[in-house]
């Protein structure tokens, strides 16, 4: 019998890391939800050659402290959650404390970061099975990170990573998602030095769908304000006349998390029932609000599934929120009227 062993920690570190990090794009959401659970109110994003090469988040949040840097970097290290009742009710979206490890198991990292309020700020560089380092250093609140050469110690990996564009299309879509998801904050994405996405931060849902999607899109958008059974149902669908060949632009967020979820999805395409051709398909930016006891977001790494405790009042919600706006949207200008 071949003999059983605990791995080296090195060889642990990679195979969790391949969980979490499957390409740039996932590297990005990763870095981009931290920013976001830091309180930040403008968060930049640069990329070069689709991200493997240089990938760099910029925040204005809350910062790190420079004792708590080294322990960022440890697996299952967080400042969320506490408790085994805090997994109940997750209001960040970040809590797995897998991030900053994964990331620097796999790649070069430099954090630069001044906690809110701290006279200095320090940098932290590692990565690999580099020894870290850590020193004062100048800089503005909140946080920086640095992450160059993706998979540059994990071969099998690299050799799964698409063309430079494909990765960093997959990345500009992260960001969409992202920015619909926090109008509130100002995102800003530079890809190989040139401007892609800015969102105006202005907590305008509308402001942010007009930049990611544009003027076209936007001008056929039915707003949809809604609640049943304690679920709000907040934002815009397409208007029947604007519907798209997939179903490419049907976004669902739940309290602040862009997720897939076939029950709304389903949902959303009955509603449409009668009113479109087949073979077309709505498009929506859905913000659903319930409470966070009734939804189980630690069901998957990437955190893209959610369970929920039931799914017949998400069905309902969103079927009766989209049916709603439809019905006003349909009726001509001249015969609508304010109560
Ligand atoms: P998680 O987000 O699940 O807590 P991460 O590995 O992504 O785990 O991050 C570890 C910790 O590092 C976070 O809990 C947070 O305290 C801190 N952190 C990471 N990124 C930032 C950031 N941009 N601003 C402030 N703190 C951060
Ligand atoms: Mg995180």
């Amino acid at each position: 019998m071949p003999k059983i062993r605990v791995l080296e920690k090195q060889i642990a570190e990679l195979i969790a890391a391949g969980e979490v990090v499957e390409r740039p794009s996932s590297v990005i959401k990763e870095l981009v939800e931290n920013s976001v659970d830091s309180g930040a109110s403008v968060i930049t994003v640069e990329i070069r050659n689709g991200g493997i090469t240089f990938m760099r988040v910029t925040d204005n949040g809350c910062g790190i402290a420079p004792e708590d840097v080294p322990t960022a970097f440890l697996r299952h290290a967080t400042s969320k959650i506490v408790r085994e009742d805090d997994l109940d009710a997750i209001g960040t979206l970040g809590f797995r404390g897998e991030a900053l490890a994964s990331i620097a198991a796999v790649a070069h990292v430099e954090l630069l970061t001044r906690a809110r309020g701290a006279e200095t700020g320090c940098r932290y560089t590692g990565g690999g099975a580099e020894a870290p380092s850590l020193e004062e250093a100048g800089c503005p609140e909140g946080t920086t990170i640095l992450v160059r050469d993706l998979f540059f110690n994990t071969p099998a990996r690299m050799k799964f990573l698409k063309k430079d564009s494909t990765e960093g299309n997959a990345i500009a879509g992260i960001l969409d998602k992202i920015a619909l998801s926090h109008p509130e904050i100002s995102f800003r994405f530079l890809r190989d030095g040139k401007e892609q996405l800015h969102t105006p931060g202005d907590n305008k849902l509308s402001s942010a769908i007009y930049a990611v999607y544009g003027k076209e899109f936007y001008s056929t958008l039915l707003p949809v304000e809604y609640e049943l059974n304690h679920i709000k149902v907040a934002g815009f669908v397409s208007a029947p006349s604007g519907s798209r060949p997939n179903r490419s632009m049907q976004n669902f967020f739940i309290n602040g998390r862009y997720i897939r979820s076939r029950t709304a999805g389903v949902a959303l395409e009955e509603a449409y029932k009668g009113s479109i051709m087949v073979g077309k398909f709505p498009a929506c930016v859905l913000h659903l609000s319930l409470s966070l006891e009734a939804v189980d977001v630690n069901v998957h790494p990437a955190k893209l599934e959610v369970r929920f405790v039931n799914e017949r009042p998400i069905f309902d919600a969103v079927y009766h929120a989209v049916k709603s706006a439809l019905a006003v949207g349909d009726k001509p200008k001249v015969m609508s009227f304010r109560k």
